[in-house]
């Protein structure tokens, strides 16, 4: 796995607990108990490691709750290997390492997390809140959900003929770049994540085209300026995937360019990154005022639950822009806001 086990501990058990103990907030025999918390923090992405490393500075009895069996979110799951070029501080960095250095962060202080347990619901106490998993419960005075895009599961074309190539050389997740290593490969989509994958397979591939159905790419400007002027890298606007051809393996996509023609090219590889579906309706019944698919929150990330806040992917607010470097500054706003909270309370 690559990760330092002092510092995580992870394996891979249906639940893994970890805590830290060696000062004040967990001890060691305390770390599988029901104790109350000052804050459980539902999610183990960047967001939510970000928020357990806050509320450990701030010397907060806190446990992190993640479904998983690893944390590390999107970055972990989604594309481990891809590099990250607008975390500050980082000109850049691949998410593995990302959320590797966000552990160890999170790990200086005594806090507790659990991987491998879903939340199901949440119920007001006297005290704060139960925190129902599918494995057990947990009582906390705050709650920080940094719940992301709640599933992982990338947008599929949904058509039998081009979806039965997937692990036969149509990736929606990539776990290698190696993989690609002197390979014809055709990148779909005219966003940031697809060309992120196009500039990190720019000097792997044989050869890397990019389609997009519209008549413009949406990435961020340095990218389309990258893409442009990079060697072995074709950008195709208005180009849509018809269907894949080959026995065993992709050996040639047909595409249809401009609504009129359909073209044969020869391919290796195809990698489809046109969006996630988010898996967050869930977080309705949990009583949660939601706009679409995310929380809404206030200025200081308090959801219209007492006690309640959240942080990240799962948030919207007006201007609110989904990258990892916002969820930091959310959770550092969510965490101090619930420590305030508890601090009135206690008063
Ligand atoms: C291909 C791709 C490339 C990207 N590249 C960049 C980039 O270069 N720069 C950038 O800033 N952003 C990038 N992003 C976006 C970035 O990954 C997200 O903004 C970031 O992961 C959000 O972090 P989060 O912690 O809020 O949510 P997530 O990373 O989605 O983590 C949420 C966690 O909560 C867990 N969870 C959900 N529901 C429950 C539950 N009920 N109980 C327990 N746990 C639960 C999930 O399992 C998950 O681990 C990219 C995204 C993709 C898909």
């Amino acid at each position: 796995m690559g990760f330092d086990r002092g510092l995580a501990g992870w394996v891979h058990l249906a639940t893994v607990v970890t805590e830290t103990a060696e000062s004040p907030g967990y001890q060691n025999d305390e770390g599988a108990k029901n104790v109350l918390d000052d804050i459980i923090i539902i999610g183990g992405g960047p967001t939510g490691l970000f928020s357990l490393y806050i509320a450990g500075l701030h010397r907060m009895k806190a446990t992190l709750i993640e479904k998983l069996d690893r944390v590390g979110g999107q970055l972990e799951h989604l594309y481990p290997e891809k590099p990250i070029y607008d975390v500050g501080g980082f000109p850049m960095i691949r998410g593995r390492e990302l959320v590797e250095r966000l552990a160890q962060q999170a790990g200086q202080y005594p806090t507790r997390q659990i991987t491998g347990q879903a939340v199901t619901g949440i119920q007001q106490m006297p005290e704060g809140w139960r925190v129902t998993t599918d494995k057990a419960h947990y009582d906390t005075r705050c709650l920080v959900i940094c719940g992301g895009i709640g599933d992982f599961l990338p947008r599929k074309f949904n058509d039998p003929g081009i979806d039965s190539y997937e692990h036969r050389g149509l990736y929606y997740v990539v776990d290698r770049l190696e993989d690609f290593r002197d390979q014809r490969v055709l990148v779909i989509g005219g966003g940031d994540s697809a060309a992120d994958w196009a500039m990190a397979l720019a000097d792997i591939a044989q050869d890397l085209t990019m389609i997009h159905r519209r008549s413009s790419f949406q990435c961020h400007a340095d990218s389309l300026d990258k893409l442009q002027n990079a060697q072995n890298i074709h950008l195709v606007p208005n180009a849509e995937l018809q269907s894949i051809e080959g026995t065993d393996r992709v050996t040639a996509v047909r595409i249809t360019r401009d609504r009129v023609r359909t073209e044969t090219w020869p391919m290796d590889k195809v990698i489809v990154a046109i969006g996630l579906v988010p898996g967050t309706m869930a977080f309705r019944s949990w009583g949660l005022e939601m706009q679409g698919h995310e929380l809404k929150v206030s200025s200081t990330m308090a959801t219209n639950l007492p006690g309640v806040y959240a942080a990240g992917d799962i948030v919207t607010y007006p201007g609110k822009v989904k990258l990892i470097a916002s969820g930091f500054g959310e959770a550092a706003t969510a965490v101090e806001a619930a420590r305030d909270a508890i601090k009135a309370t206690l008063a």
